[in-house]
């Protein structure tokens, strides 16, 4: 839909037309929706990544440093391993800004990548002519009927995530241990 569109209506009309006619229990959870209570908000994507996450001792996180398509669920898991690299890079002995720009330099390159998958799934998702959904629905019930495990395979790099470690030098110095990343 266009930015900005609203249905002519009421959204739960709207989404009535659009889903009623799918499987149990689509129409019955539509049905059970109160009338006004559908809210309908267009997203948002940065395509084109930002130069970096932090300026000086101010840093982004999440959306705001890299909004992107739902289409692989993985905006909310992005946010959540910001924060890990970012407590990771931020010890408190550590200068702020370096570590500001030791998380910029370990986020930006992963996110990106992911933002421009879910932007691709988006596109393919969004397709709207006959037969390039019906090549695409059907490539998607074959791919699950085989090989269950080939859908996964999209998330190759993205769910097999692990957080950082520190790395400890041998030996410590005045009873605390030195140099923590
Ligand atoms: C339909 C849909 C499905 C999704 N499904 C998934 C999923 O399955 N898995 C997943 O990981 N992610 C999913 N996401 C993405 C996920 O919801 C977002 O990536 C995540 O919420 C981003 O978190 P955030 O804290 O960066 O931003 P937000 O959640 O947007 O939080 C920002 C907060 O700041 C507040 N705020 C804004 N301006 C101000 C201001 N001036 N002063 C004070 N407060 C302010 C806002 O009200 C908001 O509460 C989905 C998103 C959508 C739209």
């Amino acid at each position: 839909a266009p930015a900005g569109a609203v249905a002519a209506d009421d959204e739960k009309a709207e989404l009535l037309r659009r889903f009623g006619d799918w499987h149990d229990p689509v129409r019955a959870i539509i049905g059970s929706v109160g009338p006004g209570q559908v809210l309908r908000h267009d997203v948002y994507q940065l395509t084109d990544p930002l130069p970096s996450f932090h300026q000086g001792r101010t840093a982004l996180v999440g959306d705001s440093a890299h909004a992107m398509a739902p289409t692989l669920g993985q905006g909310g898991n992005q946010a959540i391993e910001d924060a890990v690299v970012l407590a990771h890079h931020l010890p408190p002995d550590r200068d702020p800004e370096e570590g500001l720009a030791a998380y910029s330099a370990a986020r930006l390159p992963r996110t990106t990548a992911i933002v421009r998958k879910a932007a691709q799934a988006s596109r393919l998702m969004q397709l709207s002519g006959g037969p390039a959904v019906a090549v695409r629905n059907g490539l998607i019930a074959t791919v699950g009927r085989l090989g269950p495990g080939l859908a996964l395979r999209a998330f190759d790099g993205i769910a097999d995530w692990h957080p950082p470690q520190r790395t400890y030098a041998a030996g410590t110095k005045g009873g605390h241990r030195t140099r923590p990343w």
